[in-house]
């Protein structure tokens, strides 16, 4: 075994850690990190940031209004927000009322009537 393969495992067992540490899964990360060495090790580094760029995916600060990575403007509140039907009040993913009225969530999805 090379020096170079030595580093490679040594690169996916150091991106299995980093990430398991983070919260993320530590055998995808390994299976990454043997696949791709320091740069598997880098992409763990990133995966700490739970708020993703929803454009390129890469790690930002929830703060963040602006990529670094790919320089688009990040909307937070732009997808995926289900707000109120009641009061129009934005609601927290998987909340089963509304935090302001206290009317329980209703799907906005069509439903069919009986
Ligand atoms: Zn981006
Ligand atoms: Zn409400």
């Amino acid at each position: 075994m090379g020096p170079l393969v030595l580093f490679w495992l040594l690169c996916g067992i150091a991106a299995s850690f980093i990430a398991s540490s983070r919260g993320a899964n530590g055998c995808l990360w390994a299976f990454l990190g043997f696949l791709l060495g320091p740069i598997g090790l880098l992409m763990a580094f990133a995966s700490q940031s739970a708020w993703r760029c929803p454009y390129c995916q890469s790690g930002v600060h929830k703060d963040a209004t602006v990529c670094q990575r790919c320089g688009r403007e990040i909307d937070w509140d732009a997808d995926d927000d289900t707000f109120c039907t009641a009061c129009g009040n934005v609601l927290t993913e998987g909340a089963a009322f509304c935090g302001k009225c206290g009317k329980p969530v209703v799907s906005t999805a069509p439903k069919t009537v009986d």
